[in-house]
């Protein structure tokens, strides 16, 4: 299997939550290498292309303001198949419905204010990194653990 990158933001709520080191433990627990990461607050602009396909939602306006009001943390991660491993570890948009044990279910209520943005496929992740990530921002290194991640014939 090939390894993926792909992009989390750290939402505004989980911010002021003081829920930062707790979702990053997740993905550091589960294996996943973080590449980048940094904080930024997000334009309008930005948001209406990160969320371009959600510009003429009825809670769009409410979305934009609660995403760039506030300062945010972007990583990316690497990792085999990692798009779907964390999306699985996200759980559902409406985190009320979000299952025990993902990050949503374990942290948040909300639909809205469900504190962590990750890319939904490949192709999403590759421009969403980029979005958020200058070349020189995102880093190329090896754990030194590497064959206890992952089996040579994965
Ligand atoms: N969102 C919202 N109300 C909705 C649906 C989505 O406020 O009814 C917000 C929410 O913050 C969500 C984001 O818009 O995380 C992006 O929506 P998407 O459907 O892409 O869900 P996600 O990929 O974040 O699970
Ligand atoms: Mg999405």
């Amino acid at each position: 299997m090939a390894m993926e990158r792909t992009l989390i933001l750290i939402k505004p709520d989980a911010i002021q939550r003081g829920l930062i080191g707790g979702i990053i433990a997740r993905f550091e627990a589960r294996g996943l290498k973080v590449i980048g990461m940094k904080m930024v607050k997000m334009s309008a602009a930005m948001s209406k292309e990160h969320y371009s396909h959600l510009t003429s939602k009825p809670f769009y306006p409410d979305l934009e303001k609660f995403m760039t009001h506030h300062p945010i943390v972007a990583m990316a991660l690497e990792g085999k198949e990692c798009v779907q491993v964390v999306r699985d570890m996200m759980g559902a948009t409406n985190a009320r419905k979000a299952l025990p044990g993902t990050i949503r279910g374990d942290m948040s209520m909300s639909t809205s204010r469900n504190i962590i943005h990750g890319s939904d496929s490949l192709e999403t992740a590759g421009k969403e990194v980029k979005r958020f990530f200058k070349p020189e921002e995102l880093y190329e290194y090896t754990f030194a653990a590497q064959e206890y991640n992952y089996a040579p014939d994965e």
